[in-house]
């Protein structure tokens, strides 16, 4: 059986192994550029604010991750001044690592070895919109990349619940799918990310434009091997969509009429499920409804359908005596939207921080997993599942709750998990690979390698280039 230790491991935090006056120096380089709008912010607070993301969630990194901390944090509004701070580091050989909004939740964002955070929420330009595509530089937040493809008919295909917050650039770096997912299945998946504008780190830092398959090693690699300046994404076509929250007997009849719902033709852009103690968990939910006891003993779910498909939705729902809480259009703020995916275990947390969460992928018959899961541990295991396209197939995710009991614990229930036919998306590692299929993909290394010679972005964040340069 794995260990605790195996299931969470871990490379060091600091000491920071660049000289001393090194971040004085690229401060020192940078500063000219202050009068072309880059900030340099070093106050201790700043630093200490801005070297965090949503790692909280996980008991585990909780501790690893308290004392890294940027010496500096470094504010650009344009590519140019980008290359300047990839420049200066590479001189100096000091890490950089990258932030867009830092609402990642591994602490994918956090400087393990101090040095420079460059944060990208200056690059805010959207260079160009078609119905069928846009271009934007990676600091644009989501919510207005929507609003910009709107005129044309169209909108984003993928968002994250933190769409409102989240930019572009830390979505295909550090995310990997969400609302949407259900049709569009994740960001890695081909055709989902059409290129990618880059920076070297390198004393001379080069770009490119990276298309297709080249881009490939970039996406969802944290920000270890390029800086990404901007990106080039599909659309799908702008659709007016209705927000449905429903009450469902039980889990298993939740699931079967989700299935149903999945299995009619119909626009669905999201579709997700809670039990009994999720929703009683989750505040906002239960606000929502008109009567509290309205979803009391029940199971909840959350479903966003086109406006036409709504009669076809609900005649299913009623002959599956589901009951229909709430029906409203799909709003920017306060969205249901806000509820799913990463959200749910936030209002959870927000009512009980002693629950954390898993992430996995069921088999294609979810039900005998989650009755052996929940009959191994009972209350303290809860069910949050997300519809999701996998490989071109119907599956669903799972964030399941889990009340916290040591890292032990939590190991045995990824262990039985993984028995059962659950694919694992580690939540409490910090390694690209630890946090995904577990396996060194050759190409990301590669990419560092060509990008990120020396090894200075995000480092420790990408075990194929610790176990090639252990002493990096
Ligand atoms: C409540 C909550 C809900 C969430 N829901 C979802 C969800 O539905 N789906 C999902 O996928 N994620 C979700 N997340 C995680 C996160 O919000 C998203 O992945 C989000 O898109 C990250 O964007 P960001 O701008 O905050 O990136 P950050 O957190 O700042 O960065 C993420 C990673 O990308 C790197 N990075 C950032 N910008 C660049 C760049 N320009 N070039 C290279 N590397 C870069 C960073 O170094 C870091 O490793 C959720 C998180 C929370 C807290």
């Amino acid at each position: 059986m794995r260990t605790a230790g195996d299931a969470f491991p871990f490379p060091p935090v600091g000491p920071r192994r660049h000289g001393a006056g090194a971040v004085a120096a690229v401060a020192q380089a940078l500063k000219p550029l202050q009068a072309h709008g880059l900030r340099l912010l070093v106050k201790a607070e700043e630093r200490r604010r801005l070297s965090r993301d949503a790692y909280d969630y996980s008991p585990v990194l909780r501790p690893q991750l308290a004392t890294a901390q940027a010496e500096l944090v470094v504010c650009p509004t344009t590519v140019e001044q980008v290359k300047a701070v990839a420049a200066a580091c590479a001189q100096h050989q000091v890490p950089l690592t990258m932030r867009g909004a830092g609402t990642g939740n591994y602490g994918q964002a956090v400087p393990l070895l101090g040095g420079v955070l460059l944060t990208m929420t200056g690059l805010q330009t959207i260079r160009s919109v078609t119905a069928d595509c846009f271009t934007a530089e990676a600091g644009c937040r989501l919510v207005a990349i929507d609003e910009a493809l709107a005129p044309h008919g169209a909108e984003q295909r993928l968002l994250p619940s933190t769409y409102r917050t989240a930019t572009i650039g830390g979505f295909v770096a550090g995310g990997s799918g969400g609302i949407g997912s259900i049709g569009w299945g994740f960001l890695r998946d081909p055709g989902n990310v059409l290129g990618m504008e880059i920076v070297t780190m390198e004393p001379r830092p080069r770009q490119y434009q990276l298309m297709g398959d080249a881009a490939a090693p970039l996406n969802h690699a944290y920000g270890t091997n390029g800086i990404i300046v901007a990106l080039t994404m599909p659309t799908a076509p702008l659709q007016s969509w209705e927000e449905l929250l429903v009450a469902v007997p039980s889990l298993e009849q939740g699931l079967y009429l989700a299935n149903q719902l999945r299995r009619a033709t119909l626009s669905i852009k999201e579709l997700s499920l809670y039990d009994e103690q999720i929703v009683a968990m989750v505040r906002p939910l239960q606000g929502l409804c008109t009567n509290l006891t309205d979803l009391g003993g029940g199971c909840g779910l959350i479903a966003i359908v086109a406006a036409e498909a709504m009669e076809t939705v609900k005649r299913i729902l009623t002959h599956q005596g589901a009951q229909v809480l709430l029906q409203r259009p799909q709003t920017v703020a306060g969205s249901l939207r806000e509820l799913t995916w990463n959200h749910t275990t936030l209002h959870a947390r927000a009512t009980d921080p002693t629950w954390t969460y898993l992430q996995l992928l069921l088999p294609p018959e979810p039900a005998p997993v989650l009755k052996a899961l929940s009959r191994q541990h009972g209350n303290n295991l809860a069910w949050h599942l997300e519809a999701v396209q996998s490989q071109g197939e119907a599956r669903w995710a799972a964030l399941p709750l889990l009340y916290w009991q040591g890292a032990g614990a939590l190991a045995e229930v990824m262990e039985t998990a993984q028995a059962l036919g659950c694919t694992i998306f580690n939540p409490h590692v910090i390694t690209v690979e630890d946090g995904g299929s577990g396996v060194v993909d050759a190409d990301q290394v590669q990419a560092k390698q060509t990008y990120d010679p020396a090894g200075l972005l995000n480092p420790g964040k990408l075990r194929g280039w610790l176990e090639r340069h252990p002493s990096a």
